[in-house]
């Protein structure tokens, strides 16, 4: 079944109903959005020869238009190749090539690629012509290709993980089932479409709901009021480093609140220490959390508002929560057994949002999808209520004398000292040990070497602590927030010296 199905039946059950809003105004209600991406689908097929297979990459900002590109896309029955509007234009030439795309929809405020036909997205809304009223969408299987999704790359070259109609139903039907109330509110867009964003976006669309963006795609304390006014009530998805500035009331409003129904944050790790000042604010009931990746979109555990309620006071991890609906997910050891509750080892996923590969890539895709299970890279265990705790990525574990070192573990320490606003922490190959931890630290105060090294032997034991410090001013981090840890390890293994 064709993912645009969703678009065409919201359509038809609630054609007036605002389906894409801008700063305040309604810009297409659920007929004109499935209309417009009817007609810009059969100008894709008819006047651009793009058959059902090919790709399409969208190098786009989020505008009021991209869902309409997405969904025209799959009405056609193309492969969108959604890509992070942050990246530089030779990183979407390197997408591109891999994909194959045959066109790009840009938009105008991006560099655009030069190795492959580009059409702005305006440009090819008038081309497409009058909306009118949408057609059925083309006829497609389950396991065709609908969304070629890149990795990050936080720990390699990014990988286009193929995710079929199939997945895509099957992450929107678990949304739905584990939204509760927030699947009813509108969908503020502050994240990139090309991500999670666009995600949640089909289950808003498949619902009927609201897809609001600010003004501009500009998020300030203008656009944010403006926007949350106009459609409120609101749930948003919001990546770690957005939730902390949402802390900040010059930003986010206290007014404001009342018109939030849900916050769904994820894509990366939450510190308690932020969790705990996001939940001091917003309340518990306001907050949601999703663990997933590009390879299970968006779902493989969730952390309910009820289980907001129980942050741990005593230098714990927190738990990213339970399976999602649909969902099996195991941690297993290094031969593929099942691990008890309690004993670190590899999150594994089952069912139909797990994706059928990488493309065009066999060799990542044997690593990844093994004994049917999706090996997610990421180490954790389970309680005995069957709740998740992530410690780490495998790929950022350190080993130290044959022992295991968490990096989160350190981090978490580190950020409960008040001069410490930001800290990663990585390993430095060494003679002795194997490896040893080094952090980085962005301070929120003059803080030294030896005081946070004071911090960390209260909290941690010895072989933990950092043996070395270097104080920046940012983090690396990749266009979608998440601290890009192999450039880190390329800075220590350049032999910058300790500060
Ligand atoms: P991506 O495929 O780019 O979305 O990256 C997915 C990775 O981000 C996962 O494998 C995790 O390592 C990390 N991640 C995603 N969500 C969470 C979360 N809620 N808590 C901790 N790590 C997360």
């Amino acid at each position: 079944m064709n993912t645009a199905i969703l678009l065409y039946q919201s359509a038809l059950r609630e054609p007036d109903r605002p389906a894409i809003g801008h700063g305040d105004e309604v810009v297409y209600t659920y007929a004109e959005l499935a209309g417009t991406a009817s007609a810009i689908g059969r100008y894709l097929a008819r006047e651009r020869g793009l058959r059902p297979g090919d790709r399409i990459a969208l190098a786009m900002n989020n505008t009021p238009h991209y869902l309409p590109v997405l969904f025209a896309a799959w009405w056609s029955g193309l492969v969108a190749v959604p890509m992070n509007p942050r990246l530089h234009r030779r990183e979407f030439e390197q997408l591109i090539a891999d994909s194959g795309a045959e066109l790009c929809v840009t938009t105008a405020d991006l560099t655009a690629p030069e190795t492959v036909p580009c059409l702005d997205v305006m440009e090819l809304r008038s081309a497409a012509g009058e909306a009118g009223s949408a057609q059925p969408p083309a006829l497609v299987g389950p396991e065709d290709p609908a969304w070629l999704f890149y990795t990050s790359g936080t720990t390699g070259r990014s990988k286009g993980a193929t995710l079929t109609h199939r997945n895509l139903m099957a992450a929107t039907l678990s949304a739905l089932a584990d939204l509760g109330d927030a699947a009813d509110a509108s969908l503020l867009h502050l994240t990139p479409m090309s991500h999670a964003g666009g995600l949640f976006g089909i289950v808003s669309v498949a619902r009927g709901r609201t897809n609001v963006l600010p003004r501009d795609g500009a998020v300030n304390a203008r656009t944010l009021a403006e926007a949350l006014t106009a459609f409120g009530p609101v749930t948003f998805f919001a990546v770690p480093t957005i939730l902390r500035r949402l802390l900040d009331p010059e930003l986010f409003a206290d007014e404001l609140i009342p018109q939030v129904r849900r916050i769904f944050y994820g894509g990366a790790p939450t510190y308690v220490d932020d969790l705990r000042r996001v939940v001091a604010r917003f309340g518990a009931q306001r907050l949601w959390q999703a663990f997933g990746q590009g390879e299970s979109p968006c779902t493989i555990t969730h952390l309910t508002p009820d289980e907001h309620a129980e942050l741990p006071s005593d230098g714990r991890l927190m738990t990213v929560g339970h399976a999602r609906t649909g969902v099996q997910v195991d941690v297993v050891g290094p031969s593929g057994e099942f691990l008890p509750h309690g004993e670190v080892g590899e999150v594994v996923v089952r069912g139909d949002t797990v994706m059928a590969g990488y493309w065009r890539n066999p060799e990542a895709t044997r690593t990844t999808l093994r004994d049917g299970r999706l090996h997610t890279g990421d180490l954790g265990w389970f309680d005995s209520r069957g709740r998740l705790t992530l410690v780490d990525r495998a790929k950022d574990l350190i080993i130290s004398g044959g022992s295991n070192i968490y990096p989160r573990e350190i981090e978490e320490s580190l950020l409960t000292h008040p001069a410490v606003a930001e800290a990663a922490v990585v390993g430095r190959a060494d003679a002795e040990w194997g490896e040893l931890p080094v952090a980085f630290i962005v301070p929120a105060t003059a803080v030294t070497p030896a005081e946070l090294d004071a911090h960390c032997l209260d909290r941690l034991a010895r072989y933990k602590r950092p043996r070395e410090y270097h104080f920046v001013a940012e983090l690396p981090r990749n266009g979608y927030g998440k601290v890009l840890k192999t450039e880190l390890r390329k800075r220590i293994s350049l032999q910058e010296g300790p500060q």
